[in-house]
């Protein structure tokens, strides 16, 4: 499958890695929309926030249990954005599940 996030879970491409282990890899983002910006996927391959169901959502907690880790190692004291974009209507670009999570400036609200 020719998708650029199994590809960065695999290390078949580069990325700034900030966090890892058996389920889930964060990784800085490459167009960064804040002084902190990066991304955490699951390392199993879910296309979207449409795609789960009762058996793959597991790793979603996970995820919600890692980001106050890293975001607090990254300094996010003051707070930061959680996004999931899903689909085409949501801006989603790249067909991996991501959470993008944002910091280290006032964020506007709501998105454009
Ligand atoms: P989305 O538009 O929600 O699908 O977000 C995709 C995000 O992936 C964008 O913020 C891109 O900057 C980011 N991105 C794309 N390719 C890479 C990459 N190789 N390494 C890190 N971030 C990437
Ligand atoms: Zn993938």
């Amino acid at each position: 499958m020719d998708c650029i996030f199994c590809k960065i879970a695999n290390k078949e491409i580069p990325s700034q890695i900030v966090y890892e282990d058996d389920k889930v890899i964060a990784f800085k983002d490459l167009d960064p929309q804040a002084p902190v910006h990066f991304l955490v996927i699951p390392k199993e391959h879910i296309k979207s926030a449409d795609e789960l169901n009762a058996e793959n959502c597991a790793v979603i907690g996970r995820i919600f249990e890692v980001i106050p880790q890293i975001a607090k190692e990254l300094g996010l004291e003051n707070g930061y954005r959680i996004v999931n974009n899903c689909g085409e209507d949501g801006g989603q670009t790249v067909g991996h599940i991501h959470f993008h999570v944002l910091g280290g400036r006032l964020l506007a609200w709501p998105p454009g």
